[in-house]
């Protein structure tokens, strides 16, 4: 059952670095089982750092994470979450590797490096493979793939670890427009049906406010956390906000 009101992921005043340069200042903010939040903000506002620091990728300066109800420090449960980095796409096309094989590493981040993967494993690599639509294209080599194909694959790869919650990270980067309408159709499903918790960072602001269930507005700080809904109601109101929107999505439009 899923429990909207659960909170799964909770960061607060979290604040982080690089060096002399303050990239995030106290930003806190939770998110619930079954939502679908997108971080929205221009580039270069942090929203990569701060989904690193939640994965445990980055130590915040200050500010702490909780993640299903655990300090981070103490999280062991990592197989529950998924995570689909900036720039798969843009894979080494010689890489030698079949969608097959790609998919079942997703099995190794559940199972630890160490166990053998058998035909149970094999199964569920080919259930995730044939619900991103690739079945027809298993034994295909992952570098003959377009832009979009291999998107997919890298979702069913997440999914192949049956997680709780997957991150995605800018994931139509250089994908046709086609591609992401049936990749935003996909994520919904997900999200709809398996009830997969969702958190995506994006530019395209008009898009996640047709996709997304909540919006978080970063920029170095947290400057808005709302529904589509009523982020629009703002935005005709205020119209340094409507400005704002048009500045962010006439930037990044690809
Ligand atoms: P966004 O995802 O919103 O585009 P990032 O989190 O990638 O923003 O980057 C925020 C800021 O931190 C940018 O100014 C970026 O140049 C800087 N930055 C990102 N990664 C590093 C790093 N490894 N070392 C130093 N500065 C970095």
């Amino acid at each position: 059952m899923i429990d909207h009101d659960k909170n799964i992921i909770e960061v607060k005043n979290i604040s982080f670095a690089y060096g002399a340069e303050e990239v995030l200042s106290n930003i806190s903010i939770n998110v619930h089982q079954g939502d679908y939040l997108a971080f929205v903000g221009p580039n270069g506002a942090g929203k990569t750092t701060l989904l690193k620091i939640i994965l445990g990728l980055l130590l915040p300066k200050k500010g702490s994470i909780r993640l299903f109800g655990r300090d981070i420090k103490d999280f062991k449960d990592w197989r529950k979450i998924s995570y689909v980095a900036q720039g798969v796409n843009n894979f080494d096309h010689n890489f030698p590797a079949t969608v097959l094989e790609i998919v079942l590493m997703g099995r190794y981040s559940r199972k630890g490096l160490l166990k053998n993967i058998n035909s149970s494993d094999k199964k569920i690599a080919e259930k995730a493979i044939e619900q991103v639509g690739l079945s027809g294209f298993k034994n295909r080599l992952i570098g003959d793939l377009s832009g979009g194909q291999k998107q997919r694959v890298f979702i069913a790869r997440a999914l192949c670890a049956e997680p709780e919650v997957i991150f995605l990270d800018e994931p139509t980067a250089g994908v046709d427009r086609q591609s992401q309408d049936n990749f935003y159709m996909l994520l919904k499903k997900m999200n709809a049906e398996l009830g997969i918790t969702l958190v995506l960072i994006s530019h395209d602001v008009e898009r996640m406010l047709k996709e997304a269930m909540h919006i978080a507005c970063i920029d170095h700080t947290l400057t808005c956390h709302t529904s589509p809904e009523e982020f629009l109601r703002e935005s005709a109101a205020a119209d340094i906000m409507g400005e704002k929107v048009r500045l962010i999505a006439h930037h990044h439009n690809n």
